[in-house]
């Protein structure tokens, strides 16, 4: 691609990334918002280049409001840089909701919780359940490891966490965002050796780096909502190998009664340690949809 950076005015930098800067752009020729991710590729082996691809490769796939949207890269080769261009999300993430939330020492809302919830699902359910999988294939690899891609491609995020949950439309609009870590289902990876940062939220198929499926987002959502509620992740400790042992055991802390027993349950459910045992995000959409249906009703 040529370089289209002329076409941006660079607004203030919003974010620091593990891998170069997150700024605020403006298209000159409509004045529309976006962000850019300034990647510079040169501090990135090839496994954290090959995962800048991936995540190029599924975000361009997805369009859906729940996710936030991608635009489009551009390869600046004298910086040796990669800019990637989204949707701008005005609320900031989840993260930072949940500190101000504890510095004020304030509980969140439940009707925010079931938002996330819902909207979550529904990104979910886009990313689980089929993708064309004859567009996909459409991006050049850069390497012979890339899955054979079906009819059944499902993409697995694999590091749904409050910093990478976005709000926009002035808190109306909640979008999944941080493909980073995302894969086809099929693809061999080498998950556990590039993993870095501190697995509060993955589940213990995937820290035990067993065979996973698309409930491994299930359980780190629950480990979110649970973090909405209580403003702790559930499983906490001073070590990794602790941490390990807490995941794996399952058992965190009462959800406070102040929270309605449909959304604890909910949460409990999603925090289930064996696989098999999880509720998938179709079943979860088919529940709340009765629960949405009786409200309607009463
Ligand atoms: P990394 O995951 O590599 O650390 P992030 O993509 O999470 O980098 O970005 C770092 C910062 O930029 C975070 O504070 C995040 O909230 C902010 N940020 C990232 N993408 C967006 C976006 N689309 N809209 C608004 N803020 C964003
Ligand atoms: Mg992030």
């Amino acid at each position: 691609t040529t370089n289209i950076s002329n076409e941006y005015d660079a607004l203030e930098v919003i974010g620091k990334g593990s891998f170069g800067t997150v700024r605020k752009v403006r298209l000159k020729a409509s004045g529309q918002i976006l962000v850019r991710k300034e990647i510079e590729y040169t501090s990135m082996n090839v496994q954290e280049r090959n995962q800048l691809i991936s995540e190029l490769r599924i975000l361009r796939e997805l369009d859906h409001t729940n996710i936030v949207k991608y635009y489009r890269h551009d390869h600046i080769m004298e910086k040796k840089s990669i800019h990637i261009y989204m949707e701008y999300c005005d609320g900031g993430d989840l993260a930072q909701i949940i500190t101000n939330f504890k510095k004020n020492k304030e509980q969140v809302p439940e009707e925010f919780i079931w938002q996330v919830l819902v909207q979550i699902l529904l990104a979910l359910h886009r990313c689980h359940y089929g993708i064309d999988a004859k567009k996909v294939n459409l991006f050049s690899n850069t390497n012979n490891s890339e899955p054979s891609i079906n009819s059944e491609t499902v993409i697995i995020h694999r590091d749904i966490k409050p910093d990478n949950i976005f709000m926009s439309n002035s808190g109306k609009t909640v979008k999944l965002g941080d493909f980073g870590l995302a894969k086809m289902l099929t693809s061999q990876n080498d998950f556990a050796k590039t993993y870095v940062g501190t697995p509060y939220y993955m589940s213990p198929e995937v820290l035990m780096d067993n065979p996973y499926s698309p409930v491994c987002d299930i359980w780190s959502l629950g480990c979110v909502l649970f973090e909405l509620c209580t403003l702790q992740p559930p499983f906490q400790a001073k070590t990794h190998l602790q941490l390990q042992t807490k995941i794996k055991r399952g058992i965190f802390p009462e959800i406070p009664d102040s929270y309605s027993s449909q959304l604890r349950s909910i949460i409990r459910e999603c925090i289930t340690v064996e696989p098999e045992s999880r509720p998938s995000c179709f079943d979860l959409l088919e529940t709340l949809s009765v629960r949405f249906l009786r409200k309607e009703t009463e």
